[in-house]
């Protein structure tokens, strides 16, 4: 009886185990697919410039690929436009905010830019180089991303946090974990560091998630910076420390704030109002409610919205 219940005691482990990873395998996969749609150009050179890097979207035209809606990639023709004639500037060491309705194409200046696609219309310069000239891995490591969802592996806090920056020491992954609050949280789990995250390991909430995330992106210390806000999930006391926290890893760093909540793009350099994939409005908070447009009705709804 024992004979027979530890085999399948373990092989139940295996499995899930197996279930687990290829779900990030399939992740990782759709995230290759959508790498493999561009390619280094010939004699592409690495980026340069980085020390304090500018941002530039220049008459952006974009739309998404159709195909038969499966993903397999047969027949792909241009559908439906998702971004026309965008333009603007992220100026070295500063915030640019963009907010606007679902589906507006918020979202998808932040894929542009980490070139997840390439544009067949305008330019996106970091330091004055196009993007499509410069390789691929020298423009992704010049980046870090905090998600939305962040991604996690099913291995150690310490790899999730590491992956940041491969050969990172474990002095380096603390810091890091300590700077985005996230410390005492894993040096409570009984392997500490070496703790697994995911089904079988610690389960994280989606704000402990996220704190992995900034201390991955922490660790890498790009000089630019792209954040997608969460939409829900965080309750606001987490959520106030969550803002707190990226508005303090952004500070001189070029930032791309994708927001959902107007309270967190108040400070912005400049704030882009978007609506069906164009720039309907842009300036700061103050110069936004002076316009008494869209933003203005926007915030005039969420204030009264808060206040309820
Ligand atoms: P949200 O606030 O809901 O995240 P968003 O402003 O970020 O929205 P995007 O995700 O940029 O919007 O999407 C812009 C448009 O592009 C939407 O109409 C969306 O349906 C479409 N879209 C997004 N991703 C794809 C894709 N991979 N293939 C085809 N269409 C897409």
């Amino acid at each position: 009886m024992i004979q027979l219940y530890i085999p399948l005691n373990f092989l139940g482990v295996i499995y899930r185990e197996i279930k687990q990873s290829l779900t990030d395998l399939d992740k990782m996969f759709r995230l290759m697919d959508q790498q493999r749609e561009v390619a280094d150009a010939a004699g592409a050179a690495p980026l340069g410039g980085l020390d304090s890097p500018t941002v530039r979207f220049e008459d952006v035209h974009f739309a998404y690929e159709t195909g038969d809606g499966n993903g397999n990639g047969s027949g792909l023709e241009p559908g439906r436009p998702v971004l026309q004639g965008i333009g603007f500037e992220i100026p070295a060491g500063k915030t640019v905010a963009v907010v606007g309705p679902s589906g507006a194409g918020k979202s998808t200046l932040a894929r542009l830019l980490f070139r997840f696609y390439d544009i067949r219309q305008g330019r996106i310069t970091i330091a004055g180089q196009d993007i499509r000239s410069v390789t691929q891995s020298s423009l992704r490591q010049a980046i870090g991303i905090v998600p939305q969802d962040s991604v996690l592996f099913n291995d150690t806090v310490a790899y999730n946090i590491a992956y940041g920056r491969p050969g990172a020491t474990q002095e380096q992954v603390e810091a890091a974990a300590r700077s985005a609050r996230i410390h005492d949280f894993i040096a409570a789990a009984p392997k500490g560091y070496g703790t697994l995250v995911g089904e079988r390991g610690l389960k994280l909430s989606g704000g402990e998630k996220q704190r992995v995330a900034i201390a991955r992106t922490l660790l890498k210390n790009p000089p630019i910076l792209i954040f997608d806000e969460a939409t829900s999930a965080l309750d606001s006391a987490n959520e106030r420390a969550i803002q707190a926290q990226l508005q303090s890893i952004a500070q001189h760093k070029t930032t791309l704030v994708i927001a959902h909540r107007l309270s967190t793009v108040v400070d912005a350099h400049q704030i882009l109002v978007m609506d069906s994939g164009r720039i309907i409005e842009r300036g700061t908070h103050a110069q936004l409610l002076a316009l008494q447009g869209r933003y203005a009705s926007m915030w005039a709804l969420q204030q009264s919205a808060g206040a309820a």
